[in-house]
């Protein structure tokens, strides 16, 4: 008789498919909705070596259920080995591994598109929050024109590309129509995310966050703009003009806990159930001791079990010692 597919649910019936797992909490951009003014390094022993990522990796998809991976940090492209990580992760395939995805800020993307794509991953996520320079390097602290550049080396090396942008109150506003007409004419997806209470710098308050019902008003004048049906996806999708698909990301006005399939691996080994969550279980304490895969899968197990019921039930600021950079988005 078959045994029954590995699987990872929690105590309300939510099972997981994706692991984010972060590579770094080290970055080229200092994003004022994601980082600390000051950020302070992790020291380099505290972050998972490529070995103890892909022990992880490993546990999560052959004994767990995970079959999607997303690399983030941090800037996943500043680790140095990331085409090898990449590349181990894609012989996890025959073991049900079905997607390598990415988040980057694209900006070294130029250096390492193609290797990346040789290697086995599948797509990419690119942040880019305003055309304007001077607007984005307010919100980021560098430069727009290199992201453009990763975008296209990207494209070039066949990978397919969606943006990511975070529109804030006082910043990029603007950015919407301009951001909207340049995916629009470029053929790639778009979609935009609720800014969330994860800055570490105090910087989130409500009045800050520019909701999905904003954005869509902005557009309004400029787009025949029609719902789609729901899916499982954390986005969900406008159709503008009937030929072309825009997403929008509403955790803060339309969370979707309820459906939540993912969890997060941050660069220290910390498994936190949620994006949200105030604590997570350490994982490397216990690899470093030599821990065998059933007990750290117990650990797992157990930590995603109590899994909170997410942002829908206990909105605002979290309090804990990591922000959004050390989680990995
Ligand atoms: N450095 C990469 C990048 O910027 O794409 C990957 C890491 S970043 C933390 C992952 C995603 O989280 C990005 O798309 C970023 O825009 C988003 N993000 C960061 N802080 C956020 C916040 N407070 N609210 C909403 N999205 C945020
Ligand atoms: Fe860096 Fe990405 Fe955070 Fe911006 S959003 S500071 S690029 S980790």
């Amino acid at each position: 008789m078959l045994s029954p597919a590995p699987t990872l649910a929690d105590a309300r019936g939510r099972i997981k498919h994706k692991l984010r797992l972060s590579l770094t909490d080290r970055c080229n951009l200092r994003c004022v909705y994601c980082m600390p003014e000051e950020p302070k390094w992790l020291p380099r022993e505290q972050l998972l070596g490529a070995d103890e990522i892909l022990r992880l990796a490993r546990l999560f998809v052959t004994e767990l259920g995970i079959r999607d991976i997303r690399l983030t940090g941090g800037e996943p492209l500043l680790r140095a080995e990331v085409v090898e990580i990449v590349a181990r992760l894609n012989a996890l395939r025959p073991r049900g591994l079905e997607r390598i995805a990415m988040t980057s800020n694209g900006i070294r993307l130029p250096q390492w598109a193609a290797e990346l794509r040789a290697a086995g991953l599948d797509d990419l996520n690119v942040s880019l929050d305003a055309f304007t320079p001077e607007t984005f390097r307010r919100l980021t602290g560098g430069e727009v024109a290199p992201v453009l550049r990763g975008i296209e080396a990207a494209r070039a090396a066949g990978l397919p590309v969606k943006i990511n942008s975070v529109i804030l109150r006082g910043h990029n506003e603007d950015e919407v129509l301009p951001l909207v007409r340049w995916a629009v004419a470029e053929n790639l997806t778009l979609r935009f995310i609720e800014f969330m209470p994860l800055d570490g710098r105090g910087y989130w308050n409500a009045e800050r966050v520019v909701r999905e019902d904003e954005i869509l008003a902005r557009l309004q004048p400029h787009y025949a703009i029609t719902p789609e049906p729901p899916t499982d996806d954390p986005a969900h999708y406008y159709d503008l003009d009937g030929h072309y698909r825009l997403g929008m990301i509403s955790t803060i006005s339309k969370p979707f806990c309820r459906r939540c399939d993912r969890v997060r691996l941050c660069s220290t080994g910390t498994l936190y159930a949620c994006l949200f969550s105030a604590s997570g279980a350490d994982l490397r304490t216990p690899l470093r001791a030599g821990a065998d895969d059933a007990a750290l899968k117990e650990t797992i197990r157990r930590h995603v079990w109590h899994k909170e019921a997410g942002y829908a039930e206990r909105p605002g600021y979290v309090e804990r010692p990591i922000t959004m950079h050390v989680m990995g988005g």
